[in-house]
Order: C-alpha cells, then sequence, then structure tokens
C-alpha cells in the first residue's frame, strides 16, 4: 500500500501527491485520562487511525499526529450532573479520584499551534483542503478548532473542515471512556486495553469515581445515582463490536467528506 504518512515521504513525492489532489489530514488530540482500562492516548489514537483511513480512501497525505489538546474548568451544572456538588474546581476529565493527571495544554496553546500549522499548509505547501481529524470532544477545543476553521474559510484561500471519528458526526456521542471508546480500542489496539482494570460488572461504575461519563450525562440527564448506564458500559465492550463499529463510523465519515469536499451526493 502506497505511503501516507508524510514524515515518511520524500519532497518529489508529497509534490505529486499534492498535484493529484491538494488534501491533507491532520490528526489531534490530547494524552488525556480515559479509566484505569484505556490508554491515555485514545482520543489522538483514533484520531490518527481515522485520518489514515480517509486518506487511503479519499486520497491525501496524513501529517503526524499533534498529541495536544485543551479543556478548561467544568460549569456548575455540569459538576451536577456527573455527581458533583457544583462548588468544585475540576479541569476536563481530571477528577480528584484519578492516578494520572491529563496532559492539557493551555486554550491559547492549542490556538496556536493550530493557527501556525494551517498557514503553513496553506502558504508554504500551497494545500487546498485541510482536514483535521480531531478526537477530543472538550467544549473549549472545539470552539478553538471550529473559529480557526471559519477564519480560514472566510479567506477563500481553501477548504478547512473539523470531522471526529465518532459514530453519526457531526450529531454523535458525547460519551468518555465508555464503550464506544473501549471497544473501538480492543480493535485497534487489543493489547492497551485491560478491562480487569475496572471492577466486576455487578458494580455500578460511579462517574465520580472513575471519570467515565456517558452521553446523556453530559447531556444533563444523568442517572438517579450518576452511574455509567449499561448500554454504555465500557466493561461490556467486545472487539467484534468495536470493529464493526468503526468501520461504521469511517464509511460515515468518508461519505460525510465526499459531499463536503467534492460537492458529491
Ligand atoms: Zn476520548
Amino acid at each position: 500500500m502506497k505511503e501516507r504518512r508524510l514524515q515518511f515521504l520524500r519532497p518529489e513525492e508529497i509534490i505529486e501527491e499534492r498535484r493529484k489532489n491538494a488534501l491533507i489530514f491532520l490528526p489531534v488530540g490530547p494524552l488525556e485520562w480515559h479509566g484505569p482500562h484505556l490508554p491515555l492516548g485514545v482520543d489522538p489514537l483514533r484520531a490518527e487511525a481515522a485520518a489514515l483511513y480517509l486518506a487511503r480512501r479519499l486520497g491525501g497525505l496524513v501529517l503526524p499526529t499533534l498529541f495536544i489538546g485543551t479543556e478548561r474548568e467544568r460549569s456548575p451544572e455540569m459538576l451536577r450532573s456527573i455527581g458533583f456538588s457544583g462548588a468544585e474546581y475540576i479541569v476536563g476529565m481530571d477528577f480528584p479520584a484519578n492516578s494520572l493527571a491529563s496532559l492539557y495544554f493551555r486554550e491559547e496553546t492549542l490556538a496556536v499551534v493550530m493557527r501556525d500549522f494551517l498557514e503553513m499548509l496553506v502558504e508554504k505547501w500551497l494545500f487546498e483542503k485541510i482536514v483535521i481529524v480531531n478526537g477530543h470532544g472538550g467544549e473549549n477545543h472545539l470552539a478553538v478548532l471550529v473559529r480557526l476553521q471559519k477564519e480560514f474559510n472566510a479567506r477563500k484561500c481553501c477548504r478547512v473542515l473539523m470531522v471526529m471519528p465518532t459514530l453519526n458526526y457531526p450529531r454523535g456521542a458525547w460519551s468518555h471512556a465508555t464503550m464506544e471508546e473501549t471497544a473501538t480500542l480492543m480493535a485497534l489496539y487489543p493489547s492497551t486495553v485491560k478491562l480487569e482494570a475496572l471492577p466486576s460488572p455487578k458494580k455500578k461504575l460511579a462517574n465520580v469515581g472513575w471519570a467515565i461519563v456517558d452521553d446523556l450525562t453530559f447531556r444533563g440527564r444523568p442517572t438517579a445515582d450518576h452511574t455509567v448506564r449499561r448500554k454504555e458500559d465500557p466493561r461490556l465492550a467486545k472487539k467484534d463490536a468495536g470493529r464493526r463499529l468503526w468501520t461504521e463510523t469511517l464509511q460515515q465519515l468518508v461519505s460525510f467528506l465526499r459531499k463536503e469536499l467534492n460537492g458529491e451526493k
């Protein structure tokens, strides 16, 4: 298979591919706590795998993954939905019970790095279509990417698009470290997942204790005891289901991008 990872290509190969299709993918996501059962790189690793798949299907090249992302303090309403009192100062998924902090960059750092990348890709390398493949759903993280997307698109120099490797993007789910991410990691990097690091499935998973949070809780509709819903329980994740889910997710992204980039129906 043809190499799509830009860091392995010589100048002439990059120019040749750009002539065929001036499309480039930029995978991004932070090293972030995803429960004791998943590696820190869930978001960027999923973004990277998605970007490589998309480039193989649609053409274009893939930049080295940026292991950066940002978060900010949670609102009292969100904290209460998760199961806290609402008065705590908690940034992103860094809940007090976690054994290791996430490496969230400052919001302004993410913005500066992303802007420099976009500028260079457009001005120095003359790419016309840039797809940010983003693995992380932090609200201010998304806001930075969407702001840059709008700004670059308004210049009429190029097309910048953000996609996320989640089922039914852009509607998508907002869950964190639940079944979707766990099952896809089992499919992509089986050796990195350790379900035994979580308590037995008979016990419910408290959001506060594990920093594992389902979609409806993030949307302000928690369960009465602020635990992860069974249908999103990461302990019930299966590798085969993960593979099917991942394939479906990527196929949806291919049709989404075909429409967005080429106006195809
Ligand atoms: Zn994640």
